[in-house]
Formats: C-alpha cells, structure tokens, sequence
C-alpha cells in the first residue's frame, strides 16, 4: 500500500476518569499512551489517530473509519453503551479490508463478539500475578523481534477455557503464576479484513507502557493492515451469464428470489 498506514487507536477513556490508580498510570488516557507506542515504533509508516465512547458517534464517523486502515480497540466497564449501529459500520469496514486489533476486555466488546460469533467468555483473576507470554509461532510477523518469551511482572489473569473460534494462527500463549494458561496472541480473517487478538493490558497495571507489548501492537498493526488483494464484495449477486458457455440449462421460478 502506498502511504502510511491510517490507525484509530479506540479507547473507552472511562476507568481513566473513575479511578485515581489508572488515571496515575495513563495520565492521558490508555489510548494515547498505546497511539504514543505506534508512534515512536513505526515512525512515518503510520499517522495515528485516536477516538473514544464520549465523542460523537463513538469517534467512528463513516468518514473516520473510511480514512482507517487499522483500527485498535480497548473497552471494559462500558461495552453496551457502545451503539449498534457503529458496531455494523465497524464490522462492515472489517469485512471490507479493515484491520483490526482487540486488546485486552474487548474480548467482549460488542464488535469482537460479533466478528467471532462465539460467546467469548474467558475465566479471570485480579491478582496482580506475573504473566509469561509464550510465542508459539516464532515465524509470525507479530512475532518479529521477541524473544522466545516474555514476561509482565504484574497482570490480571485471563484463563481458557476461552470461547473463541480456533484460531487461524496462535501466535502466543500466557502462563500465570497461579497454574492458568490462555490463548494469549490469535488471528482470524473475516471477508477481507483481518483481526488479532492480544490479551496484555489491564487497566490498573502498566501494561501499555511496556515495550514488547508496544512491539506486538505494532507487529499487528503492521500484519493487518490491508494490502490490494483481489475484487471482494458484500453484495450475492446471481450470476447469470457464465464465463464459458454451458449446456445445462434449468428453468428458473424467478419470484422465488424476489424479496
Ligand atoms: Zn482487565
């Protein structure tokens, strides 16, 4: 693709204004401390944008998400104050080529449930427990850069079971201090648009501030952005006329098809 690639880094930007403990760790707000990350990893290869809950249209006007290459979305305490008809001009944008990354609790954000079509559910603990965070697909290009490895001193913890699709590639598992385990980095492609997974990123620990975690969300933004690809389109047109000449032939009820 020419250009740099167009990210929205969606934030909810509620705990940052409810509680004084996340307020002092993303004085600015989660989104920007994850905007700044892209910024200083990707340079000119990006033009970073961000949008939250409390802006008209969540942030996601037409126009916006028509101008998004990548968009990247964190969301806990407010998920159903996120309107429907944002969540389907998100989706269709999804289908349409846009990438998206969900971080963290937007494992039940209204747009991740409806691309997965799964319950999503996951089990979890608030035990500031230390998180070692397996890449299990050392060739991934979300994987580029990172060790064999690494750690979060300090996370909530997601366990499996997770309600998810199998993923079309796992990327990375997390082992927790307390026995659990999870599917911790996972890909999808729906239409023609790509999503990621990446669990990290609690609000009360500083998860975003950490520099593999920046690098995985800059490997994902960088793996689904949208490349030229070949025709796709929403539409299910009948295809009358065929590309080679046939011999069958069938008389159709037309107003069968008729809605
Ligand atoms: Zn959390």
């Amino acid at each position: 693709m020419a250009g740099p690639t167009r990210v929205t880094v969606w934030g909810e930007n509620v705990h940052e204004h409810i509680s004084a403990a996340v307020k002092k760790i993303y004085p600015d707000g989660m989104h920007a401390t994850i905007a700044e990350g892209l910024k200083k990893l990707l340079g000119n290869a990006v033009q970073v944008r961000t949008a939250t809950l409390d802006q008209p249209a969540h942030g996601l006007t037409e126009k916006i998400l028509a101008e998004t290459d990548v968009l990247t979305w964190w969301g806990h305490a407010a998920h159903h104050k996120v309107e429907d008809v944002i969540v389907d001009r998100v989706q269709k944008r999804v289908l349409e080529g846009m990438g998206l990354v969900a971080l963290h609790s937007a494992h039940y954000s209204k747009i991740f449930k409806r691309l997965m079509g799964t319950g999503c559910g996951l089990k979890w603990r608030e035990a500031a427990e230390q998180e070692r965070v397996w890449i299990v697909n050392p060739s991934h290009p979300i994987a580029d850069g990172l060790g064999e490895y690494f750690e979060i001193a300090h996370e909530e913890m997601y366990g499996e079971f997770f309600d998810i699709p199998e993923p079309e590639d796992l990327v990375m598992i997390s082992w927790f201090e307390g026995g659990d385990v999870f599917r911790s980095g996972c890909t999808w492609r729906r239409g023609k648009g790509k999503v990621f997974y990446f669990r990290p990123g609690h609000e009360t620990f500083p998860t975003y501030h950490d520099a593999n975690v920046q690098k995985v969300i800059a490997n994902a933004v960088k793996w689904c952005a949208p490349t030229v690809g070949s025709p796709y389109s929403l539409a299910a047109p009948n295809s009358k006329v065929p590309l080679n000449p046939i011999r069958a032939t069938h008389t159709v009820d037309e107003t069968i098809h008729k809605h």
